[in-house]
Order: C-alpha cells, then structure tokens, then sequence
C-alpha cells in the first residue's frame, strides 16, 4: 500500500455545508481507534482540503484510550498515537503505525539489560513520545492537556483537528482468557492485557470476555460530550467496533450523548465481505455473540445510528429488525491510498447530508 503524505500541511481547511450546519464551518466529530480510524480521518481531511468554499471546518477526534499501557515506566497510548503520526505525516505507512524511518537502538540495549517485555515494539522515535507524555503526565497534566501538545508538534490545529482522549481517567481494556499458561490451572479464567493479548498472542487464545478497569469511574474528557452535542455532523470510522469504539462508548455519557446529538451519526463498516479488512475485529465480535458482518457490527450502533456505509460487497444483507430506519449505502470501502479513503469519507458526508439533522434530538 502506497501511503504518500499528500495532505497539504498547515492549511486551513475548506469544506461545503450540511444542511444542518449554521452560519460557521462545519463541526465534525469523529470517534476513532488506531490504523482504520487514522487512515480513514487523513482521507477526511484530504477531502475537506479539496473544497471550494472559503469555511473551515472543524474536526473534533475524540480518541480510544483503553488501549494504553504501561512500559519501562513509559505511558503509552497507542491509538491516540496512531492518530497523531498519520494526520502530522510521520507514520510508518505501510504497517499504519509507528514512526516512518524508525530505528530501534533503545529497545535493542533494554533487551540486553534484561528488560521485559521485549513483545511490544518501540522504536527510538515513537520512544522520545513516551517520554515526553510520561514527563507532563508525572508533572500533573492531564492526558487531553498532554494530547493537545502532542498534537500541536504534529501540526494537527493547522488542519483544524482537535485530538481529544475520550478520558482523562487511566482505562485499560483486559482480556478474559482461558488458557493454560505457566503456573495456572487449566481452564482457569485469566486476564490479560489487551495489548499482550493482541500483539503477543495475536488474538489467537479465543478471548472470553472483555473487561476495561477504570471503565466504570471513567470521566469523559473536558470537550468529549459536547463535541458529540455541537456537533453537525457525527462519524464512526471503521475502526474496531468491540476494543476502539466500544471502549469509547463505554465512558459514562458518551452513549447519551450519541442519542441526544442533533447531529446525523454516520457509521463505516470496518467489516467487508465478512472479514476485517485487518487485525483480529472477528476475534473481539465472538465473546460477544455477534455476526461478523457489516449488519452485525450496525447492530452494536442500534440505538444511535442515523446512516451506515457497506462495502457493496455487503449490500445485500439486511440491518438487524428494529434498525430499518437507518439509511444504508453502499460503495468500495476498501482505503487503498489516500484518495481512496478520501472518496470513501466524502460518501460518508454524503449520507449525513441525505440523512440530515434530527428533528426531535433523539434518534430512538
Ligand atoms: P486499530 O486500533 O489499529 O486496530 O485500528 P482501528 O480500531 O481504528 O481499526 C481497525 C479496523 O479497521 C479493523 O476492524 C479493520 O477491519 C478496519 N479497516 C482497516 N482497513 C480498512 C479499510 O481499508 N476499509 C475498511 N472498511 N475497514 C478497514
Ligand atoms: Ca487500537
């Protein structure tokens, strides 16, 4: 996959109008997970820099945190730094993550010094993010104050982008497995950390369950709940819909605000053909009991979903009973480059615009 930066940096961006959209730019709201999420919000923003129109937009990102974790002492938050590297140009394109032109010096010595774990990959440059976050975090700022530095080095206000953690809250999402590592019973439940679950044992242990700590005290972060309130339009990416957005719907209030939102809430389908497209999302659907299929991942959106783009792949299935009202389109949902997630976020516009504002604010 070819991923060349073609963003124009530092523009402001231009966009047309919703319908719903009053006399200033357009407010889009985003929620995202990692590489999906990432690829498909730089696709946003290529489109909306082809508009003819003088408005700005404004893009609010509202990020997946449970996936963070703690290394060598380093917070890490993978997903918010997914987003990060691919808007600010500095990705790894053709894995989605990481830094592009990455050397891995550091973790090389900790490996030498004894230092575990040695699964998670961090590069010298990804590293000096860590640090950094590490430093302000131990200093007292909160995630969202430390993410908007962060974005502020990787040109993200330039663009009109807004990065926010969903949470200020630490979350962390572990998997209930059931295997037989070392020093436990067989068939004994375990947790482990989703990032040892996903990156070590690539999914492969079926997951029992799902459980996030911190989850249920979590408070959304300052500007979350009204980013999806104010907003005129609202997007789901295709990230993952059980361990990104699920995690996102998770905070306490996010899931109201979604229903009570006059804003059109448009969805991607990161299922095509019944399969992701990558990583293990069938893998995170199964402790659940749902299809993995584009309908089914709708269905884990019932209650807030105004619009839902397939993979024409997938047109012929039917959305679950009770969702009929959702406007369903169909198209290529596959990013291949840059335009291509461009199109396919243009559609998604499309469909809010069809779709329109809700009357009653409330979607159900
Ligand atoms: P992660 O946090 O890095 O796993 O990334 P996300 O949660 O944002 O996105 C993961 C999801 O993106 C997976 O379920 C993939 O199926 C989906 N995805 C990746 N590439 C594409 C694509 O080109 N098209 C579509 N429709 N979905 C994609
Ligand atoms: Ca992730």
């Amino acid at each position: 996959m070819n991923y060349t930066r073609v963003i124009p940096p530092r523009q402001p961006l231009v966009c047309y109008k919703l319908p719903a959209s009053d006399n200033g730019g357009m407010r889009i709201t985003a929620l995202t997970g990692g590489v999906g999420g990432a690829r498909f919000l730089r696709g946003l923003l290529h489109h909306l820099s082809e508009r003819a129109e003088a408005d700005r937009a404004e893009v609010t990102v509202i990020g997946n945190t449970g996936d963070d974790i703690t290394l060598y002492g380093l917070r890490v938050c993978p997903d918010l730094d997914t987003v990060l590297y691919t808007l600010g140009g500095g990705v790894e394109d053709d894995q989605g993550w990481g830094r592009a032109d990455e050397t891995f010096h550091a973790q090389e010595e900790l490996a030498a010094l004894g230092v575990r774990p040695q699964w998670f990959r961090l590069g010298d440059r990804d590293l000096a993010t860590h640090v950094a976050r590490s430093q302000w975090l131990g200093q007292g700022m909160p995630l969202s104050a430390v993410t908007t530095r962060l974005a502020t080095r990787w040109g993200l206000p330039e663009q009109g982008v807004t990065l926010l953690p969903v949470t200020d809250t630490p979350i962390e999402t572990h998997v209930v497995v059931r295997d037989q590592a070392s020093g436990t019973e067989p068939g004994v439940e375990r947790a482990v950390h989703f990032q040892q679950w996903w990156v070590q044992m690539r999914a492969e242990v079926p997951a029992e369950r799902f459980t996030v700590a911190g989850l249920d005290r979590a408070v959304p972060a300052p500007g979350v709940l009204d980013a999806i309130r104010e907003a005129d339009v609202v997007l789901l990416p295709p990230s993952n819909p059980v361990v990104s957005i699920g995690i996102i719907l998770g905070v306490p209030g996010v899931r109201d605000a979604l229903r009570g939102t006059r804003a059109p809430v448009v969805g991607v389908s990161p299922i095509i053909g019944g399969a992701p497209v990558r990583g293990h999302a069938d893998a995170c659907l199964a402790p659940l009991g749902v299809e993995v299929s584009a309908a089914g991942v709708a269905g884990l959106y019932g209650d807030f979903l105004d619009g839902w783009l397939v993979d024409t792949r997938d047109a012929a299935s039917p959305l679950p009973a009770g969702m009929r009202s959702v406007q369903v389109r169909d198209r290529d949902l596959l990013m291949r480059d840059v335009r291509t997630a461009a199109g396919i976020a243009e559609a998604a516009l499309d469909l809010a615009a069809a779709v329109g504002p809700r009357t009653a604010g409330a979607s159900v």
